[in-house]
């Protein structure tokens, strides 16, 4: 691997993302309810369709070539088996992901399912530089992975990473990057909480970790000398990955009207199921039991599965509930990915 140049002389352009809307959790949730929100709210219902579009052909930034990185980057992370689907599409007003080309805004990614709060003419996504060089491709999947719900692996409590923080915001307040104090705080000095980030240990070869030129860093001692740009995507990053969206192969268990069915999940798992209605009309589905649950219906539609509607009832005391007209003889999934448990720990799933 080699030292991204910029490095030798300062830093790189950095990715900044722009601040993030922090839940509101009540004060009564036990540590453990509350670090599962923390750590799962940002991730999608495996099996989700992402559908992205481009706002611009490049903009100022290059060419349709910026273009073919973007799609390359999206490709490159589904290659790696996971249970995502991405899949352009020419409307924007149809994608969940949009992308812009802007060179004077930099690049940057909203985190996982924070882009559903976005307006749907808005950004979610956006490149400030050339994504052709080997640093820019870098850029590319780093941008695309916090749309699926990452963060930033400097950032990472576990680095315990001390900076030279003066230091740290005199770089950053100056070229390329001319970030103002609070985004020099909110990408790189503020640490996550150690409920955000996935597994426990740091992981400075990420996608998600910023390269750092000498006398930047403090400790641990071996980075003063500066830390490398991760230019590609590592193990640990697809290990993690694959836990959050692991290879779909097992057919969603079909389901009957009234049928409960006990969703028996670890924090973080999900359960699908197969509806078939036996009739036309309004329905509900719903899950029982002490639990925290994301719940998606999906409908399929010339073959793919689109989104219907969904609920996600974490830190609330009730279940997740939905109610909507299902078609006979259609074909839809419900995904329920679970928060935590708490009480008996017993959890179900059912529709009537
Ligand atoms: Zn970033």
């Amino acid at each position: 691997m080699t030292t991204q140049p910029a490095t030798e002389t300062g830093v790189p352009p950095y990715c900044a993302q722009p601040p993030q809307t922090q839940p509101a959790l009540r004060a009564d949730l036990s540590p453990n309810r509350a670090g599962a929100i923390l750590l799962i709210r940002t991730k999608w219902v495996n099996g989700t369709i992402l559908h992205y579009a481009f706002l611009d052909e490049g903009g100022d930034v290059g060419g349709t070539e910026q273009l073919d990185e973007v799609r390359r980057a999206f490709r490159e992370w589904k290659d790696l088996g996971i249970g995502l689907e991405f899949e352009e599409v020419p409307d924007p007003a149809d994608a969940e992901v949009r992308i812009a080309f802007r060179a004077d805004e930099g690049s940057w990614s909203y985190v996982g399912r924070d882009v559903l709060l976005i307006g749907s003419q808005e950004p979610t996504m956006g490149y400030g530089w050339d994504l052709t060089s080997r640093y820019g491709k870098a850029t590319a999947r780093h941008e695309v992975a916090h749309t699926l719900g990452f963060g930033h692996e400097h950032q990472n409590p576990f680095a315990g990473i001390v900076w030279d923080e003066e230091k740290v915001y005199t770089e950053l307040g100056g070229p390329p990057n001319n970030w103002p104090r609070q985004t020099t705080f909110h990408n790189i000095l503020r640490k996550l909480s150690p409920d955000e980030v996935t597994g426990s240990h740091w992981n400075p070869d990420s996608i998600m970790q910023y390269g750092f030129p000498a006398g930047l860093i403090l400790q641990p001692e071996r980075y003063r000398n500066g830390i490398e740009s991760p230019l590609s995507i590592s193990a640990l990053d697809k290990e993690h990955v694959l836990q959050w969206y692991p290879t779909l192969t097992a057919k969603p268990a079909k389901l009957q009207p009234f049928e409960s069915a006990a969703l028996q999940l670890s924090s973080g798992e999900q359960a699908d199921f197969e509806i078939v209605p036996p009739e036309t009309r309004k329905y509900e589905l719903r899950t029982f039991g002490d639990s925290d649950v994301l719940l998606v219906l999906f409908e399929e539609l010339d073959g793919e599965l689109r989104y219907v509607t969904g609920e996600d009832d974490s830190g609330e005391d009730r279940n997740g509930h939905l109610e909507t007209k299902l078609v006979k003889g259609h074909r839809y999934v419900a995904r329920a990915r679970l928060y935590s448990t708490w009480g008996s720990g017993g959890t179900a799933f059912m529709y009537w």
